[in-house]
């Protein structure tokens, strides 16, 4: 059995990308530089924005952070968005979700130039990556179909489900590994809130994509023997015995399912470092494509 070790793969990555930026500024070339719009005080969202500045800062990247106070109006937030694509020196931004209530996500998402836009959230590039066109793939799913990869996990012809379907990890991956592509291939069930018989459809699966956000919840008795499973689950599960007064837990009952699987991914520690980096990767790209 595999530990598909995300924060390993991610530090590679990280040290690979630390190269091209030398590369690039021995050939007089500038380095990448990623803006990063957070509103408001969340504790989990301030946590992640300062993971990706922090991880700019290893791999040779410029970055700003933009802290906007809650109550900002979406014709505020509109106006910082407007300076971020015209401003030359930015190559990509992001803006950390959620947004406060009265914003409105889509109008906000809708504003960003997809030629910057390297969480991929934009229609035009979920529109090409569907397409199988060059383009922006958001994050989380890249960083799986990342880790497949470097962990040489075969997706043709396999039985792959995804339970979840946002846009941001459980729609994307699914079109993504249902491509005619390396790591695509696979025959796809897309599972959510109203799929009946989850588990007769789980049992069959080659490879499990878990994104729905409810701790423990794929247990042993839901996956054949041999089976692949990616849990991209992160919920914050509250208790005394954590000096931070709470721990991460993923969607899978993980001590449980680990002597079934051929390959699983750890929670913290798995898909979450991988985000990361493949955020990264896409800022490298977005100021490639700009030289
Ligand atoms: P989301 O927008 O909350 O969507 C959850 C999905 O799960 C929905 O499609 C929902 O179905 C489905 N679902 C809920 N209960 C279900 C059930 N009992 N059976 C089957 N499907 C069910 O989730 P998200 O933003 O994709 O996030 C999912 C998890 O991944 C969260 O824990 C989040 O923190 C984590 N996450 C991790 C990363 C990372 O970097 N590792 C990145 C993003 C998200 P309906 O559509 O029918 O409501």
């Amino acid at each position: 059995m595999k530990i598909l070790d995300g924060k390993k793969i991610s530090q590679d990555i990280k040290d690979e990308l630390k190269i091209l930026v030398s590369n690039r500024l021995k050939k007089g070339l500038k380095k990448p530089h990623l803006a990063a719009i957070i509103v408001g005080n969340d504790g989990a969202s301030l946590t992640y924005v300062g993971s990706k500045v922090k991880a700019c800062d290893y791999v040779g990247y410029d970055s700003t952070l933009i802290k906007l106070e809650e109550s900002i109006t979406e014709k505020f937030l509109l106006e910082k968005i407007n300076n971020l694509n015209n401003n030359p020196h930015i190559d990509g931004f992001i803006v950390q979700l959620p947004l406060p209530r009265g914003i409105d996500e889509q109008k906000i998402l809708l504003a960003i130039d997809p030629y910057k836009d390297v969480d991929g959230f934009h229609p035009t590039n979920f529109g090409r990556m569907s397409l199988e066109m060059e383009s922006f793939v958001p994050a989380t799913p890249y960083g799986i179909i990342e880790l497949l990869d470097r962990y040489e996990i075969e997706t043709s012809g396999k039985d792959c489900v995804v339970i979840g379907r946002s846009n941001i990890v459980g729609r994307p991956i699914s079109i993504l590994l249902s491509q005619k592509s390396k790591k695509g291939n696979a025959t796809v069930t897309l599972a959510h809130s109203k799929t009946k018989n989850l588990k007769s459809i789980t049992k069959n699966a080659d490879i499990i994509i878990s994104a729905l956000g409810i701790p423990g919840f794929l247990k042993s008795d839901m996956v054949k023997k041999g089976v692949v499973i990616i849990d991209v689950g992160i919920t914050r599960v509250p208790t005394q015995s954590s000096p931070k007064g709470y721990i991460i837990k993923g969607d899978v009952d993980y001590q449980n399912v680990l002597e079934k699987s051929s390959a699983i991914t750890p929670v913290p520690g798995g898909v979450g470092p991988m985000t990361i980096s493949m955020l990264l990767k896409n800022t490298f790209l977005a100021c490639q494509r700009k030289d």
